[in-house]
């Protein structure tokens, strides 16, 4: 009998809708992996068995009476981070602060999945309010990498890679403002997408950069990650950023990439991201990937865009300001943890003692940070001369996509380190997205596509490619190209330690 966890989404819709396995097989049979391997991999923070089970069996009864399936991925269960709100099942983010809570509002996003027919099997480990790269900075513990127990599955989305790296979900849903769901792509071998800023609605998806951040497709083939794609985007109303534009054709691109062909397409090497920081097992696995990207018929080119070297600092004042402000709303009235409530304390101090309490290291540093690059006589020389340069790469990038179609990079300088190797040193942490923020200052698409294992460690390398706005089908069309061409690393998956075969 076939392994239902290890087939693809775009699998399992046609053998769901074909009526050849139910909707509860399929999701029974994910709970059933994560029951065996999550104690392990610590990708949920909670699953919830029930309701992805009745929704399940809901597709079941109405593909049963003859009805066609409410989407293309009806049936399809996934894995959603702990960002985006579930009414009635926690969200925590990650946070003490929010533990226990309950929202009494679903996100678009989920409730695009609920209409899609999509079983929610369970909210996944994340970074703090999504601030980190390894998934160390959430309150409930780290995620360990499938591909190696001992080092980080990126962040902050790193629940939601590692669960579909380790087949214990087709899909998942992770949300990048930085990096967060292309870095941990990269490291776990899987396919992550940062969909156009506004392509997908942020209304319940609780604000770290309001400027910055999107929820996009975590998945193990590009097909798969545009049906998820198709799902959860397009305008809504109670996102105020919210494009009102037609869905750019990404599942008809990944397809007509899939054909093999990339004639005719114009990719340009962005010459900065190589040199000192970067590995050679990541810079050789680049290498590779762009003369197959050339035998695939593309054209191919140099091409710089000098501001990009000042993302990351520009990033951490803007990422930083927004996040103070946002997090201000966590102030022990509304939600979440209250401490030192005992009628002793002053209001203010009830506030400040829960804000002590509630938050990790990292969440205050960044607090710190914004509060202070905001602040009066600080403001024009911080996020001031950060706007500026936002700007300036905005036109770098605008000036690039007149020469060529998609620009391509390593998605990340290095493959997953050690759990606790950079925990002291933020710099060493922030710098895992310097490929990936550019995309994020400039509001474009992205997408990382596994592009192997290193030569040096045998760990998955990434490659990124980026497109411009409301041009995410690109992204699709060259990276299905090249995943055929290049095959599926995930069927070398080590076989996970405690898992009885
Ligand atoms: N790692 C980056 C940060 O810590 C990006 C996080 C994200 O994309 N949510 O801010």
């Amino acid at each position: 009998m076939t392994d239902l966890t290890r087939l693809t989404a775009a699998e399992l819709a046609e053998k769901i809708h074909r009526r050849e396995v139910s909707s509860v097989e399929v999701t029974q049979a994910h709970l059933d992996r994560i029951g065996q391997v999550d104690d392990f991999v610590h990708a949920f923070l909670h699953v919830d068995a029930e309701g992805a089970l009745a929704a399940a069996k809901a597709v079941d009864e109405s593909i049963g009476d003859g009805a066609s399936p409410v989407s293309p991925l009806a049936g399809v269960p996934l894995a959603l981070k702990d960002v985006l709100t579930t009414r009635g099942v926690p969200t925590t983010c990650g946070s003490k602060t929010l533990e226990g809570w309950l929202p009494p509002y679903d996100a678009t996003v989920t409730r695009r999945l609920r209409e899609a027919g999509v079983p929610i099997l369970g909210k996944t480990n994340m970074d703090e309010f999504a601030m980190g790269s390894s998934t160390e900075n959430s309150a409930y513990g780290p995620t360990h990498n499938p591909w190696d127990h001992s080092r980080i599955p990126g962040g902050s989305g790193g629940g939601s890679a590692a669960s579909v790296a380790a087949f214990e979900a087709p899909l998942a849903i992770g949300t990048d403002t930085g990096g967060s769901i292309r870095q941990p792509g990269a490291v776990t071998g899987t396919v992550g997408v940062k969909p156009t800023y506004g392509g997908v609605s942020r209304y319940g998806l609780v604000a770290f950069s309001s400027s910055l951040d999107q929820a996009g497709p975590c998945a193990r083939t590009v097909l798969d990650a545009a049906l998820l794609h198709e799902v959860i985007a397009g305008h809504d109303p109670m996102d105020s950023t919210s494009i009102d534009a037609p869905v750019p054709p990404v599942v008809a691109a990944a397809r007509a990439g899939l054909r093999g062909d990339l004639t005719g397409v114009k990719i340009g090497v962005v010459s900065e991201f190589s040199g000192e920081g970067y590995q050679g097992g990541v810079l050789r696995s680049f290498e590779g990937a762009v003369a197959q990207l050339r035998e695939l018929g593309a054209e191919v080119v140099e091409v710089s865009c000098p501001n990009f070297v000042y993302a990351l600092p520009a990033y951490y004042l803007i990422a930083p300001s927004e996040c103070s402000s946002n997090l201000a709303r966590f102030d022990a009235m509304r939600y979440g943890l209250r401490v030192a409530d005992d009628g002793a304390h002053s209001a203010e101090e009830v506030m400040s003692l829960t804000r002590e309490a509630g938050f990790g290291p990292e969440v205050k540093r960044r607090i710190m940070l914004g509060t202070y690059a905001l602040s009066s006589g600080y403001y024009d020389a911080y996020y001031g001369s950060a706007q500026k340069v936002r700007t300036l790469i905005a036109r770098d990038f605008d000036a690039a996509f007149e020469q060529v179609d998609v620009l391509v990079s390593p998605t990340t300088p290095t493959t997953a380190f050690k759990l606790g190797e950079r925990v002291d040193d933020p710099l060493a942490m922030y710098l895992s997205d310097i490929c990936s923020i550019p995309a994020n200052l400039a509001g474009n698409a992205a997408m990382s596509v596994p592009s192997g294992l290193s030569d040096e460690d045998g760990l998955p390398v990434g490659l990124q490619i980026m497109a411009p706005a409301l041009a995410d089908d690109r992204l699709y069309r060259v990276g299905a190209a090249y995943e055929a061409a290049r095959g599926s690393i995930l069927d070398r998956l080590p076989e996970l330690k405690g898992v009885s075969a």
